[in-house]
């Protein structure tokens, strides 16, 4: 059965055209599935029953089943050491092979910044990273990518109030690909989700708070700059090719001097720069040094840098640096004129936060 979700306009007027239906009648369509999310043709009133019946013989339109739903601050999640209550939400998704994915909503004030999976796994084994540690399982369509939009959406709105508060209008307004996997792997379902989430036909978020996050594959890099113009973060993490291998083996394939040359290339509208993430890993990559070597190789670029101080999990092997490290290497930054900032890791108490999602099956597996 075909699913509608995830189809462009075109694809879908074709489909309504076979079934012997108006054209226009998929704009009523396109309405129903992204706009309002609704999944049940029966709700589609506008559509006549004999219609309906026909899209419903032929179609569906899928929806992600949410089997599981944690958020940050509360009581039974709270560790000693870990009193921060910031109403992060991990969404645990089941897929239709009964493989899992997770989505993370990350309030700050009226925003809502959802970060999404773009595969099941990853395959490029950073040594930080519990993904990584996983293993790559399978790419996600864009359904299940543009699923994971509405279906946190569909949350917002559900809980919108329950607890007194007035959290009227409040919906997901950023998209970050900077769940699991690795999204330039996955490229043409990426860019199609990219178009759904971003479209006035689609799920109407501006291209402006969207964000895809990448491990640094230039071909891939030059080919999204090429296509799209999208707002592009790096996952660098080391500013020199010794310690970058070390800790993402992808390196060893692309080394920072191709990483960077695509990164010179990527089209930047005006006012946007290219964000940098920078993982801070105790003794590894936080050092001083590191970080002129880091302000050298990145001049030039017109970037800001997010610093993100390593996320424990269960079995890593690195540590967090202390707050003193971090501030330091901020500072050094700072004063050779690079914007840089660090970020405060959300969720941690519910593995909600960079580099902590994984389903525990998996890694339970691998381990
Ligand atoms: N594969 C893409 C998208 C995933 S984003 C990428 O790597 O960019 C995941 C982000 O979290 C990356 O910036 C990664 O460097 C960071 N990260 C991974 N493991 C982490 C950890 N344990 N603590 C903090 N950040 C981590
Ligand atoms: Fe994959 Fe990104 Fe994790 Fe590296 S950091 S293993 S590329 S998800």
């Amino acid at each position: 059965m075909k699913d509608l979700l995830g189809l462009y306009p075109q694809e879908i007027t074709e489909i309504v055209t076979s079934l012997g239906d108006k054209p226009f009648r998929a704009r009523q369509l396109l309405k129903w599935i992204y706009l309002k999310g609704v999944s049940d043709f029966d709700e589609m009133t506008d559509l006549s029953i004999d219609f309906r019946e026909r899209l419903s013989a032929s179609t569906k339109i899928s929806k992600l089943v949410c089997e599981k739903i944690t958020t940050s601050g509360r009581e039974e999640n709270l560790h000693n050491d870990e009193k921060e209550s910031d109403e992060t939400t991990k969404l645990l998704f089941r897929l239709d092979d009964g493989e899992r994915i997770e989505s993370v909503i990350i309030p700050d004030g009226k925003k809502r910044t959802l970060c999404i999976s773009s595969q099941v796994g990853c395959a490029l084994g950073c040594t930080f990273c519990m993904t990584g540690k996983m293993g790559f399982v399978r790419d996600l369509t864009a359904a299940e990518i543009v699923g994971q939009v509405i279906a946190a959406g569909k949350y917002l709105s559900e809980i919108k109030g329950e607890d007194g508060s007035d959290d009227e209008g409040i919906k997901i307004s950023n998209i970050v690909f900077m769940g699991m996997g690795e999204p330039l792997l996955n490229y043409d379902e990426v860019v199609r989700a990219y178009d759904i989430i971003s479209s006035g036909w689609g799920l109407e978020i501006s291209w402006r708070k969207i964000t895809i996050s990448t491990a640094g594959i230039p071909d891939a890099i030059l080919r999204l700059g090429r296509d799209r113009n999208i707002n592009l973060a790096v996952s660098l993490n080391a500013p020199d090719d010794e310690t970058r291998s070390s800790i993402m083996p992808i390196n060893k394939k692309y080394p920072l001097r191709e990483l960077i040359e695509a990164l010179k290339k990527y089209p930047l509208k005006r006012r946007s720069r290219i964000t940098i993430e920078y993982v801070l890993i105790n003794g590894i990559n936080d050092s001083q040094d590191h970080a002129h070597e880091l302000s050298r190789i990145v001049s030039g670029l017109k970037i800001k840098v997010n610093l993100i101080p390593f996320n424990p999990y269960p079995g890593s092997e690195y540590e967090r640096p202390n707050p003193d490290i971090v501030s330091r290497f901020q500072a050094i930054l700072i004063k050779l004129n690079i914007n840089a900032i660090v970020r405060k890791s959300k969720g941690r108490d519910i593995s909600a936060a960079c580099g902590q999602l994984a389903t525990e099956k998996k890694i339970r597996k691998g381990h």
